[in-house]
């Protein structure tokens, strides 16, 4: 996307002090509307969809759009007219009209031109087809080399005209001469038309661009991670991004310009870029979520994604649960309360398919997203039921409820087969019999009254008794107890 931005304003002879926006795949450029740059912008919009065609097939797309404007309606005078809203809303409906009609007919010949032979099988991470022989397909391939360069501190990503074999390179699109990316942890030299340097400003490098890389990563194996973690040995994927963004991109603002939508996006993505990298990796000062009595302050998690308006984690459930509390809590008081994100946390197996999990993760974010209101998450399975606000998640599903089994069960070394009979209860606690049952199991646990222990009895169980006749109070016990109990899985060998 930088490449994209940065052809287009080379092609109109712009620099980035015309650039509104940009992160998480999309932005906004102010350019003059003259009918050269319409003419470059449609043909550099054509030169990236067949890109795309050619390597990714239907599961890229890029959309593009524009609607002249004057400086008055950038301004938002006549104030009563709101022109300045308009122009947003009317390059949405342009780009919108672009996705539902995606492909011209030579496009659709091309894509139909790769039709794969027989002898075909997937690829072993992604599932693509490729051709017998290979195990991967070129992305996986090529991403596996990229991979190890990406991470190291020093990273210069150049545009050239000319590359070598020994080089780690694509070709990107352009108009006019081809054009490659090329990866490299050293400098590059002199013959590159532009290059990006990894979170920071190089003076060494001419024309040398910053960009923001949130590239946290506790090890480079997920294996790793879950290896002598507390609790049983999943991994959690947390996915969750800003709401309402598009609406205040356009009213946030009572006297909105473009000099404010810009500093505000710029802000949004530096939150996501560079500080998520301070609360996963201990250097932020701030009280941190912990469900455990130790504090890790290292969080085991690898951040797939994070920028524009989205996060996107994966690493030991427990690490990311917390994670995921920190980064809402941090972003809460980053936007003095003005914006809310909402996301979807899933538990899966070391090996399941990051492609899978993500897809399915995107499930009970949209779940979160439905609640009135938003600012929510979804845990575990995409319904209602797992789904919370994020203060009840942290305020009555953490603190209170599983704070409360486990100082329970911690200090009185309470077996896990008596939860998981409350949990078997619980989840069935509407038929008025199993109340009863459940009170009776209660009942059954009581230590001898002149024991340490009957005091810590006397506060679980009438909490465990009011939870359960309330549908809220009991639907996030049932979440806290199997967080309680996936945590002491691998203690007792299951
Ligand atoms: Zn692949």
């Amino acid at each position: 996307m930088e490449h994209v931005i940065d052809e287009i304003l080379e092609g109109c002879g712009l620099t980035r002090a015309n650039l509104i926006y940009s992160g998480g795949g999309h932005c906004y450029i102010l350019l003059p509307n003259s009918e050269k740059v319409v003419e470059y912008l449609n043909d550099m919009e054509e030169r990236i969809a067949d890109f795309l065609c050619r390597n990714f097939n239907i599961s890229l797309f890029f959309g593009c759009g524009f609607h002249p404007c004057s400086g008055n309606s950038l301004i938002n005078v006549p104030h009563e007219e709101n022109p300045y809203k308009k122009i947003f809303t009317e390059l949405r409906r342009v780009v919108n009209s672009k996705k539902n009609a995606r492909y011209t007919p030579d496009q659709i010949r091309l894509m139909n031109s790769f039709t794969n032979d027989k002898n075909t099988r997937e690829c072993s991470v992604c599932g693509d087809e490729e051709l017998a022989g290979k195990d991967l397909c070129f992305w996986c391939a090529f991403f596996t080399k990229l991979s190890p360069c990406l991470r190291q501190d020093n990273l210069y990503v150049s545009i050239t005209k000319a590359v070598s074999s020994d080089m780690l390179f694509i070709e990107v699109p352009s108009v006019g001469d081809r054009k490659y990316m090329v990866f490299s942890n050293t400098s590059p030299g002199n013959s590159y038309i532009r290059a990006y340097v990894k979170n920071k400003y190089d003076r060494s490098i001419k024309r040398g661009i910053k960009f923001l890389v949130c590239d946290y990563a506790y090890s480079d194996l997920l294996e790793d991670i879950s290896k002598d973690s507390p609790g049983f040995d999943k991994v959690g994927v947390f996915r969750g991004d800003v709401d309402n963004l598009g609406l205040a991109f356009v009213q946030g603002f009572d006297d909105e310009n473009l000099a404010r939508a810009s500093s505000f996006s710029r802000r949004l993505s530096v939150f996501f870029k560079k500080h998520v990298i301070g609360i996963l990796d201990g250097t932020s000062d701030f009280a941190r979520t912990s469900l455990t009595k130790e504090r890790n302050l290292k969080k085991k998690v690898i951040v797939i994604y994070a920028g524009g308006d989205d996060v996107f984690l994966i690493g030991h459930w427990l690490d990311v649960i917390e994670a995921c509390v920190d980064i809402k809590e941090r972003f809460r008081e980053y936007t003095s309360g003005t914006l809310t994100l909402s996301g979807g946390l899933k538990l899966v197996s070391v090996k399941y398919p990051l492609k899978k999990s993500a897809d399915e993760v995107a499930e009970l974010e949209d779940v979160a997203k439905e609640n009135t209101g938003k600012n929510s998450i979804c845990v575990i399975e995409p319904d209602a039921v797992n789904r919370f606000k994020w203060e009840d998640f942290k305020d009555r599903v953490i603190n209170e409820k599983f704070g409360c089994i486990f100082d329970y069960c911690d200090q009185t070394k309470t077996g896990n087969s008596f939860l998981y009979n409350l949990l078997f209860f619980l989840e069935r606690s509407n038929e008025n019999i199993n109340i009863a049952r459940y009170a009776y199991l209660l009942a059954r646990q009581a230590p001898d009254k002149s024991s340490k222990a009957f005091q810590l009895y006397n506060v679980f169980a009438a909490n465990m008794m009011k939870w359960v006749r309330e549908d809220k109070d009991r639907k996030e016990l049932i979440t806290a107890l199997r967080i309680y109990l996936y945590l002491q899985r691998k203690v007792e060998g299951n």
